[in-house]
């Protein structure tokens, strides 16, 4: 695979495909502008090799319709910001008139195209819409990790068309942290698997346990395996298609020898939106009409010690319902036990990251994805799509 430095982008025009898909409140307000921050070394080498730049994100679902809601106007401001200068801002692709505006970008220049998600030939991954637009440009860059596992037309068939294709540095850096989690010799590597389904994680639980030292399981996914085990679980999440499933972990772990931890106690309450309720209880003593919303402090201590002597860590999924203050306890206390590590720490993207920045610690772990879904597949031990892509380039 080929890097935005390795190709000569004096006077081209440059599409960097970014992911720009940020948070916003009610009133359209920017939450959190990681993801921006992120892409900016790629666009900004980009300009100081005098590129004229071109960039496209998708942001939220709109389902291939245009909605003021999910518009990048605001994205392009804030670039304009951070970047210091002006980004034009073309507001629909199938508007000529607004691509000619794309003409009169000179060396150094930026703009940024409305949502790609848009038009329907973005998720159908449509080779007529990837053609359109390969007429804006001569040298496509993807940096948007997020989307890589997904084949959508603005990472698949665009970078097939794309007579050059090549990857920006923040993709570079996603696929090399994660790389080096899985290369790295030093010992004991330790993951940590949290969220709220089994379902999503289970691929990855198989992968790391031909990789991990210990796997430290928390959020609503531990109950499955205290129902395989035999336990109450009461009113908790438990996916109940996949009890056989967890089993045949807790067996494979066990016989590969890899320390498998389950909670053993929780913070309880009767339902999710009840935060004044709550009770602490270990794990043989769930009440049928409770369910577990946290690890409990025991757990806490339990996977502290766990972690203490860990070389290398990933973390995908907090340890409860992290989003009510009431219930993320736990999550803080992971986030500020791996923190204090020195190890190599690596934090999956999307509910993951939110968590650590919440628990304000996301200065004290070595790297931080910008993308959840992307991150859980190459924990998976998967390839994504659009980096495939690249790679079959010349
Ligand atoms: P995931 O996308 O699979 O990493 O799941 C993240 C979600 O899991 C977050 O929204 C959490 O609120 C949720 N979660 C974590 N622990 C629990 C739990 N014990 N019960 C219900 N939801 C949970």
């Amino acid at each position: 695979m080929k890097f935005i430095n390795e190709v000569d982008l004096k006077g081209k025009r440059v599409f960097i495909r970014c992911d720009f898909n940020v948070p916003m409140d009610e009133n359209g307000n920017i939450t959190d502008d990681t993801r921006i921050k992120a892409a900016l070394p790629t666009i900004q080498y980009a300009i100081d090799n005098k590129a004229k730049v071109i960039l496209a994100s998708h942001l939220g679902r709109p389902k291939g319709k245009k909605n003021e809601k999910y518009s990048l106007r605001a994205v392009a401001k804030r670039l304009s910001t951070l970047l210091s200068r002006d980004v034009v801002f073309i507001s629909d692709l199938d508007d000529e008139n607004e691509l000619k505006k794309l003409e009169g970008l000179d060396v150094g220049d930026v703009a940024l195209l409305e949502n790609l998600r848009f038009y329907p030939g973005e998720e159908q991954n449509s080779e007529e819409f990837a053609a359109k637009l390969l007429k804006l440009f001569d040298i496509y860059v993807n940096d948007a990790f997020g989307v890589c596992h997904r084949k959508h037309a603005s990472v698949y068939a665009l970078a097939k068309l794309a007579k050059v294709a090549v990857a920006g540095f923040l993709l570079k850096k996603e696929l090399e942290y994660f790389a080096k989690i899985f290369e790295i010799k030093e010992k004991p590597f330790v993951a940590v698997i949290g969220g709220a389904k089994i379902s999503g994680k289970l691929d990855c639980l198989v992968n790391l346990l031909d990789k991990a030292d210990k796997i430290l399981i928390g959020g609503a996914q531990a109950f499955t395996f205290l129902k395989a085990l035999g336990y109450e679980t009461g009113k908790s999440l438990v996916e109940d298609e996949l009890i056989d499933e967890a089993l045949n972990i807790l067996n494979k772990a066990k016989t590969l020898n890899v320390k498998l931890y389950l909670p053993v106690d929780f913070l309880c309450s009767a339902s999710i939106d009840d935060t004044v309720n709550t009770c602490y209880c270990t794990y043989q003593e769930i009440k049928k009409d409770m369910m577990g919303l946290d690890i409990g402090p025991a757990t806490v201590k339990l996977f502290e010690e766990a972690l203490s002597d860990a070389k290398v860590v990933v973390w995908n999924g907090p340890m409860g319902v992290f989003e009510k203050k009431e219930f993320a306890h736990g999550t803080n206390k992971i986030a500020e036990a791996i923190g204090r590590l020195k190890a190599l720490s690596v934090v999956g993207g999307g509910d993951t990251a939110e968590a650590v920045i919440r628990a304000n610690q996301a200065h004290n772990m070595s790297y931080i994805s910008t993308g959840g879904g992307a991150s859980l597949k190459l924990l998976e031990g998967k390839t994504l799509p659009a980096v495939e892509v690249l790679e079959e380039k010349e």
